[in-house]
């Protein structure tokens, strides 16, 4: 073990002191935890067992039905705290978040401040879960409708956004008057321990929140399985890959439960003839090469007008040319490592199909001399495809953007939208016409829809979430608080008259 790499290990163990994390919660047990920063071991924690689950679960029954008649203000009260709280530990929950997801320093602080952000939109809301006054058809009736608390929510969260993910649903959930089961990555389980000390802390100050109100359970996917199995657990929140939303929906929906899917994307950017290329650049690269191509929303595909290629792609190659890679703990590097061998060996795979299938590949090589051979720093691949097809077609989680130039503006849409996911996109124009077809119903297919910025980097105010193979499930800003709530339609009869809708006639 290196100095370096026992460093990592240590500040980690100092930080979850700090934050009140027990050691006996992250030593001893059976799962691995691991930095990215350097591949070295970080803890062992003990995980959880089905039989474990079930008894959360219905810790967490018993926990709703006491909190769904606390007043959402007063709900939104617990949340506020929780802002504070992670207020006062940014520095060391986003540290953390960089050891343990490689992130950047500024990208571990800019996930706090997203899990602040939308607990402080959380509270707003808790005063705000409005329903409707509906026009009633009969005489002396009136109509409305009523939002009431779900039930149990599991979350199931990916590595990426170890931590912010569960914010986004847990500030929600909480105000809504539902108790919260979170099952994080089994490859960023410490930042989950943290959070939830953080949480302990939100509980503690707040003094009467039922006990297992949110729990944590540390596990691979069997345990979100336990999750996504059980009937008692109304709401199933899950974050990560395609290929874990085609397990987990199936069997969600087969149960007749409700679920927010958050799955996999294959985003794309489009240059038009009169971007501002200065600006697309940079939209680009920080789209295509931030968190070293491991967000959802990652720039994946680049279609460039034919006019422009020759002006903007020796640019973007420069750029990757050049980009800094290194320890996002020791250095202001724009990149730091994948997750993991896996992750390393999937860009592998992918830059060689392209290749073979007439791709000219700039970059994409493993970058050593950073931090050891446990870790895996590569320099991000641009790869100019001549067509839309083999690995372009997929999400492989790594740095990799696929250019391809385009003529007719139709024809790019098409192409654009001719893919599995349906997360990000974005358009770089100044042309007015473009700009409005591309957000319309004939545009874009995605959840998400920019002008003149990149795919990722979304505020909480919206509501996220992709289509399609994305999975269609809509979390954070707007009206997703609806999604953690049940509706009612309540219909009073004030007259003496007992009338029937659609003007049906039932004497006796
Ligand atoms: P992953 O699918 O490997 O794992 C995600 C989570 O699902 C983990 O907690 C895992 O334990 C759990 N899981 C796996 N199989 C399961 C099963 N059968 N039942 C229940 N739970 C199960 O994903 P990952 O590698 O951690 O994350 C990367 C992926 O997540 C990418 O595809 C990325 O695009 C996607 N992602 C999507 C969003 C979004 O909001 N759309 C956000 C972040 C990441």
């Amino acid at each position: 073990m290196t100095a370096q790499t026992a460093s990592v290990a240590a500040e980690a163990a100092a930080i979850l002191g700090r934050l009140g994390v027990a050691p006996a919660l992250y030593t001893g047990g059976s799962l691995i935890s691991r930095s990215p920063v350097t591949g070295e071991e970080t803890g062992r924690l003990p995980v959880a067992t089905p039989n474990d689950a079930e008894a959360a679960i219905l810790r967490a029954e018993a926990a709703f039905k006491a909190w769904r008649l606390v007043p959402a203000p007063r709900r939104g009260e617990l949340v506020r705290l929780l802002g504070e709280e992670l207020r006062a530990t940014k520095a060391d929950l986003g540290r953390l978040v960089s050891i343990e997801a490689g992130k950047s320093v500024s990208e571990g602080l800019g996930e706090v401040q997203e899990m602040i952000d939308i607990c402080d939109f959380a509270v707003g809301l808790s005063r705000q879960l409005y329903g409707l006054t509906i026009a009633t058809e009969r005489p002396g009736h009136r109509m409305m409708e009523t939002w009431h608390p779900l039930g149990v929510v599991g979350v199931i969260t990916a590595f990426n956004f170890p931590v912010a993910v569960w914010a986004w649903n847990a500030a929600l959930a909480l105000i809504c008057g539902d108790a919260v089961i979170w099952k994080p990555s089994e490859k960023t389980p410490l930042t989950a321990l943290a959070t939830q000390a953080i949480l302990a802390r939100a509980v503690a100050r707040f003094g009467a929140a039922p006990e297992g109100l949110a729990q944590l359970l540390v596990g691979a996917g069997d345990i979100g399985a336990a999750l996504v199995d059980s009937p008692k657990v109304a709401l199933i929140s899950a974050t990560g890959s395609t290929r874990m939303g085609r397990i987990v929906g199936p069997k969600v929906a087969a149960r007749f439960g409700r679920s927010i899917l958050e799955l996999g994307g294959n985003n794309a950017g489009i240059v038009c003839p009169s971007a501002d290329l200065d600006m697309a650049l940079r939209a680009i690269a920080f789209g295509a090469m931030g968190t070293a191509g491991q967000r959802c929303t990652t720039m994946r595909r680049l279609f460039v007008h034919d006019s422009v290629a020759e002006a903007l792609v020796p640019r973007l190659k420069k750029a990757w040319e050049t980009v800094s890679i290194g320890n996002p703990l020791s250095s202001q590097a724009l990149v730091g490592p994948l997750v993991d061998k896996h992750a390393f060996d999937a860009m592998q795979a992918a830059l060689q199909a392209a290749q073979a299938l007439g791709g000219k590949v700039t970059g994409g090589e493993r970058v050593s001399g950073i931090a050891g051979d446990a870790a895996y720093y590569v320099r991000p691949a641009l790869v100019e495809m001549p067509a839309q097809v083999g690995p372009v077609l997929e999400e492989t989680f790594a740095p990799i953007l696929y250019v391809m130039t385009y003529r007719d503006f139709d024809a790019v849409i098409e192409a654009h939208n001719a893919v599995g996911a349906g997360l990000s996109s974005s358009i770089f124009t100044t042309d007015l016409r473009e700009m409005e077809v591309f957000l319309s119903a004939a545009g874009s297919d995605c959840g998400i829809s920019n002008v003149n910025i990149g795919t990722s980097g979304a505020e909480i105010g919206g509501a996220f979430g992709g289509e399609k193979e994305t999975g269609g499930g809509r979390e954070s800003g707007s009206d997703a608080w609806k999604g953690y709530m049940r509706r009612a339609t309540n219909t009073i009869n004030y007259s003496r008259e007992l009338p029937l809708a659609q003007g049906v006639v039932f004497d006796i």
